[in-house]
């Protein structure tokens, strides 16, 4: 089992969740055009911090809450480490910041 991040985080990366994972298993990736990002569901420790991070309310506390994403973050991660391997994490913005492409702007 594993926290997983839902449909809501499209488009709406802040990254907030990211800075707080004690384990680093949340990773950026793109997915149906949009930003998004992905927990990888054999490294989460469902110790349940990025929860109250996110702004929006994107994160859920286990896979039964949303089946179909966590189908979805599982079948991200390994893109999703790619990416970060390559560009570095995404730092977090707040909300309603102008998008910004993860290929794009990303820091180490
Ligand atoms: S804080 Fe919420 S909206 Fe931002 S990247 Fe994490 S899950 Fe997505
Ligand atoms: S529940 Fe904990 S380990 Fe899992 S993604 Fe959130 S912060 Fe990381």
């Amino acid at each position: 089992m594993s926290h997983v991040i839902t449909e809501k985080c499209l488009g709406e990366q802040y990254a907030a969740c990211v800075d707080v994972c004690p384990v680093e298993c949340i990773h950026p990736v793109d997915y149906q055009g949009k930003q998004f990002m992905a927990i990888d569901p054999d490294v989460c420790i469902d110790c349940g911090v990025c929860l109250p991070e996110c702004p929006i309310g994107a994160i859920v506390g286990s896979v039964d809450e949303d089946p179909a994403y966590a189908k979805i973050n599982k079948e991200l991660t390994p893109q999703a480490k790619d990416n970060e391997a390559k560009n570095g994490k995404v730092p977090p913005r707040p909300p309603n910041d102008p998008p910004r492409r993860p290929e794009n702007k990303l820091v180490k």
